[in-house]
């Protein structure tokens, strides 16, 4: 995460990069929040800063050996720590960040706004309490003795505090009685008041504000590809909260035609980049609603393959469905519609026993990317 892909909040960035700029970058910071706003992109994008090796006046250089570690959130002196619970073969008193990495990284990735609900999806511990374990206040010792391998500043980034079992916040607060030289604490708060009032005394406090309305509509409309009026009403209900926004549009206002509609031009442009996007923000969807855009391509092909009979009693659709049918059956014949009926159906399949939904639809739009390439070219 960079400060350029979190949209607005210029005050913010501006006091963020004065202080580094000026060297005095606090030990222990706790950025607060509401769930939802950029309070986790920002404590990203602000670490990428400062190991960046070639740092600009307002952002990361966002290529140098550092930054594409800290992109891909595998930089060796970025720690991380955020509430866990056992799961699979792993119990409960010996759940800590490091054994959930992969996971961890799959929601930066996917739901950099994300809140504790999202994470607890990806972790797949429904019913379950998370905390940040005593065990876990014996892990931040231990990586904070080692040396810094590469970076400028060896960083803590501690997601949701609020989460610290008593007796690791004692532990916690033990060492930020003693900063140590170039070690950077990033507290990640969406409930500071819940924190001990000692570890609150011992951070620079820097708040995150909501998204304006304004801001919402926009990262809406030009991020996400939400069409203007409906990202104006998601924007008006989700008080701040990018997230609450996507859910609400993931919940009950799924677009099952639009969101197809706009994958398959994306496939056959092929535009990969917004392709990328597109399998994120379906990986976000709700799990149902991730199998009926599958259902609802399947029967979008099941009617392009009746559509060139010309047996209008057949076609179960009507206006801008009617067309975009129209238009494929134009593109494909009838075998590659047949084959890319066979592919959602894998899909469907797949995501039913849990697969990632992530690589579920990128390997799908790159299959239907191939499709269409085949008869363009
Ligand atoms: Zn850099």
């Amino acid at each position: 995460m960079r400060f350029a892909d979190i949209h607005g909040l210029h005050d913010t960035k501006k006091n963020l990069l004065a202080a580094v700029q000026r060297q005095q970058v606090a030990h222990a910071q706790l950025f607060s929040g509401v769930e939802g706003s950029a309070l986790l992109p920002m404590a990203l994008a602000y670490a990428t800063y400062l190991n960046c090796e070639n740092p600009g006046p307002e952002d990361a250089c966002g290529s140098c050996a550092a930054c594409s570690k800290s992109l891909k959130y595998i930089h060796p002196d970025v720690h991380f720590v955020f509430p866990v619970t056992g799961v699979g073969e792993i119990k409960n008193k010996d759940a800590v960040s490091k054994l959930y990495l992969k996971q961890w990284r799959t929601f930066l990735t996917t739901h950099p706004y994300g809140t504790i609900s999202e994470w607890i999806d990806i972790l797949g511990s429904e019913n379950k309490q998370l905390n940040i374990s005593r065990e876990e206040s014996r892990q931040i010792i231990s990586a904070l003795t080692l040396k810094t391998f590469e970076g400028r500043y060896k960083i803590m980034l501690i997601w949701l505090p609020e989460y610290l079992h008593p007796t690791a916040a004692n532990a916690l607060l033990k060492i930020l009685e003693e900063p140590r030289p170039n070690t950077v604490f990033l507290l990640v708060s969406a409930e500071p008041e819940k924190l001990l009032n000692t570890i609150l005394s011992r951070t620079q406090h820097i708040r995150i504000p909501p998204f304006s309305v304004e801001e919402l509509r926009h990262i809406l409309t030009e991020q996400h590809g939400i069409e203007a009026d409906k990202a104006a009403r998601l924007a008006h209900l989700a008080d701040g909260s990018l997230q609450a926004a996507l859910v609400r549009q993931a919940d009950s206002e799924v677009d099952l035609h639009e969101l197809f509609a706009n994958w398959m031009r994306a496939c056959f442009k092929p535009a990969f980049d917004q392709i990328a996007r597109l399998a994120e923000d379906f990986a976000g969807l709700p799990k149902v609603a991730q199998r009926n855009l599958l259902l609802y391509g399947m029967g979008i092909m099941r009617e392009a393959l009746v559509a060139p009979l010309q047996q209008d009693s057949l076609l179960r659709v009507t206006g801008d469905e009617a067309a975009f049918v129209e238009k494929f059956s134009r593109v494909l014949d009838a075998n590659q519609i047949a084959v890319m009926n066979e592919e959602l159906n894998k899909a469907h399949y797949y995501l039913e026993r849990n697969a990632n939904p992530r690589t579920v639809f990128m390997n799908l739009s790159i299959i239907t990317a191939q499709t269409f390439k085949r008869v363009t070219t």
